[in-house]
């Protein structure tokens, strides 16, 4: 085996994972289109793109090339003061591709901290404007807006961290997401009760993925943001992970005609590659920040921002979307939501399903939880490695977000391990 492994897992801390019943990680050394290559030999069908990044597969030539291109001229340079080619050339096109006048750009590390940076915007948007008292966040039950404090407010209270840090985060409000008449109306009443304090209202557009992936249509985005219109309120779309194809259109909100007044983007925009994230705002977003008074500037400047590497490779990831480069990337995600749609519903007639969701190239099948009993996911997830493909359940789903290329034969093998993984899961429940 791997002569680096135990002595480095002594000295490894892994993320969510009880280290001390957790079965090890297996050891990747390497990979290649939807495949990851173990220690052992052994590959896997990669069924969940790398955390929801790796959009055009592994080892993509074109990103490889831009990125050492950019290493061997400007690995990394501040961004105070001094400007480059990758970043303001990314800036320019993402605020093209962006609807309506979602034209600047601030780059940053990883996603939480895009949201990070969206609040502070948010905020201090009101406070250049005099209205220092709107400083609250409403958010949706089933959210997903990252791990750091001020994200970890804004995510789903039973599904979250919110007890385990209760006293330690602010206090942001909760709403359900207005997909009926009536649900819109009781929203409408949040937003009219608070509505002097509320700086902003973030929602992650037609999929909640980490807090479930739950799908909503465009009808109850567009009812959240004409309640935002309403009330005076900005509205933060967090499309982190469904932005760059992953719902079927380039954004979410493009699917519902819906501009928010800031957008956080990350995951796949590097293609998987590199840590990168960019909050964008509108216009009047950003013209709240100009003044003769430094004090009205926005106060956020990370280490490494805007990295020329990771734009680099963002810059190539984007090449790979444009019509004529390979085969369009939206096609392909077309024809996967047809197959998943195919080949994840047979899933409802497996005892212990209680639904089945597809949208775009996201396929989730839930669970229904057992009186007292929990879902082995370390059981799920050690079957799946056994069957070949890399498929990691979490709370009551077993979900698919494979990358954009998969063939229709690896991506029939995904969603037969996953029919057999829980049929094999059905014969044993009492
Ligand atoms: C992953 C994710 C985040 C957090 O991004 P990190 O890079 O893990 O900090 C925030 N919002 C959404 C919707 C996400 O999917």
């Amino acid at each position: 085996m791997s002569d680096w492994l135990t002595p480095g897992l002594a000295h490894l801390w892994l993320p969510y994972t009880q280290m001390q019943t957790a079965p090890p990680p297996l050891p990747v050394v390497a990979s290649h289109g939807v495949r990851l290559q173990l220690a052992d030999g052994r590959e896997l069908i990669d069924g969940i793109s790398s955390w929801w990044t790796a959009c055009h597969g592994y080892n993509h030539p074109h990103i490889r090339a831009a990125v050492e291109a950019q290493l061997a001229r400007l690995p990394h340079v501040m961004f105070a003061g001094l400007v480059h080619e990758p970043a303001a050339r990314l800036a320019a096109r993402l605020a093209a591709l962006l609807p309506g006048d979602l034209e600047r750009v601030f780059f940053t590390e990883s996603g939480s901290v895009s949201v990070e940076v969206a609040l502070k915007m948010a905020l201090q948007y009101w406070r250049n404007r005099g209205q220092a008292e709107k400083k609250r966040i409403v958010y949706f039950r089933h959210g997903y807006h990252g791990d750091t404090f001020a994200t970890m407010a804004l995510c789903d209270p039973e599904e979250g961290m919110h007890t385990l840090f209760a006293g330690a985060m602010p206090d942001q409000i909760m709403a359900e997401l207005p997909d009926t008449p009536a649900m819109a109306a009781a929203f409408n009443r949040v937003l009219a009760t608070h509505a002097e304090h509320i700086a902003a209202v973030i929602v992650e557009p037609l999929v909640q993925g980490a807090g479930g992936m739950h799908m909503h249509d465009a009808a109850t985005l567009r009812a959240i943001a004409e309640a935002c219109h309403r009330h005076e309120l900005l509205l933060i779309a967090d499309e982190i992970m469904t932005g760059f194809g992953r719902s079927g259109r380039m954004f979410a909100c493009d699917e519902a005609g819906v501009v928010p007044d800031i957008v956080c983007l990350s995951k796949a925009l590097t293609g998987g590659t590199l840590p990168l994230a960019a909050t964008v705002a509108r216009r009047h977003v950003f013209e709240a920040f100009l003044a003769d008074d430094t004090g009205a500037a926005l106060m956020h400047g990370p280490t490494y921002m805007a990295n020329p590497l990771a734009c680099a490779a963002a810059n190539a990831s984007l090449d790979l979307f444009e019509p004529g480069q390979n085969s369009p990337r939206l096609e392909q995600v077309a024809a996967i939501e047809s197959a998943l749609r195919a080949e994840l519903e047979p899933c409802r007639a497996i005892a212990g399903v209680a639904e089945v969701r597809v949208k775009g190239a996201i396929g989730a099948v839930e669970l229904s939880c057992q009186p007292g009993g929990n879902i082995d996911l370390d059981g799920l997830r050690r079957r799946f490695a056994e069957l070949g493909v890399w498929v990691r359940p979490f709370g009551k789903v077993v979900y698919l977000m494979p990358p954009f290329v998969i063939g229709s034969d690896d991506l029939s093998l995904l969603t037969g391990a996953v029919r057999r993984v829980l049929t094999e899961r059905a014969a044993s429940l009492p």
